[in-house]
């Protein structure tokens, strides 16, 4: 069992990474609001420069490229943040800190690394 020292410095620490998170996707995309927890990615649209017939169909491929990476990155925070939130609830609860798979403490090393953890390393393939 977890004491409310380490509950606390695990709650910081979910909280700070939630923030994190958070400010992260919004730089990137905005909440989809027909989905709970979901993301949409926001299309770049960067500055148009005067010299068009050069420059546009640069600057869309450009932001086409850019596009693809919000795609990706806003794939892991999303996840990322699920994870923490679900985190969030389980610390409230006496199964915060336990293996889900073979029901033992977790320990502390594996929960500073990871404080979202739920299960041991060694059963993570
Ligand atoms: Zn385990």
């Amino acid at each position: 069992m977890l004491d409310e020292k380490i509950l606390n410095e695990m709650r910081d620490l979910l909280e700070q990474e939630k923030i994190q998170l958070v400010s992260e996707l919004t730089s990137i995309a905005r909440p989809d609001k027909s989905v709970k927890g979901e993301w949409k990615v926001q299309f770049p649209t960067f500055e148009r420069s005067e010299n068009i017939s050069h420059a546009q169909k640069e600057e869309e491929a450009d932001e086409v490229e850019e596009y693809e990476m919000r795609l990706a990155a806003e794939d892991s925070l999303e996840s990322r943040l699920l994870e923490v939130n679900h985190a969030l609830e389980r610390i409230q609860t006496p199964q915060y800190g336990v293996c889900k798979k073979c029901r033992q403490p977790l320990g502390l090393d594996r929960l500073r690394a990871n404080p979202a953890a739920d299960y041991h390393t060694e059963h993570i393939e």
